[in-house]
């Protein structure tokens, strides 16, 4: 008798196990689907070194000095950048 209703506890277990993993499982896929269609790096903003105001990385203009990269929003930004560097030390 006992060992007979131990049998079905275990398979109604492993039924509901079943189901709740199962739909766990789909709930997941469709999360990663729609988080693949959010992230769009595109329009990273870059701070100005000179004037202090951000602008889109598409759009600005880059400088290299000493191996890192510097983004301004303007060529005179870029220049005023430039000399300041070369002078100032
Ligand atoms: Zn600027």
């Amino acid at each position: 008798m006992t060992p007979l209703r131990i049998f079905i506890l275990a398979i109604l277990f492993f039924i509901l196990y079943r189901l709740l993993f199962g739909s766990r499982k789909r709930q997941k896929v469709t999360d990663t689907h729609s988080k693949g269609q959010k992230t769009v790096p595109q329009d990273t903003l870059v701070e100005d070194p000179v004037c202090h105001s951000y602008v889109p990385k598409r759009q600005a203009i880059q400088a290299v000095k000493d191996g890192e990269t510097f983004y301004f929003c303007s060529d005179k930004c870029c220049k005023t950048f430039l000399e300041e560097q070369g002078e100032g030390r």
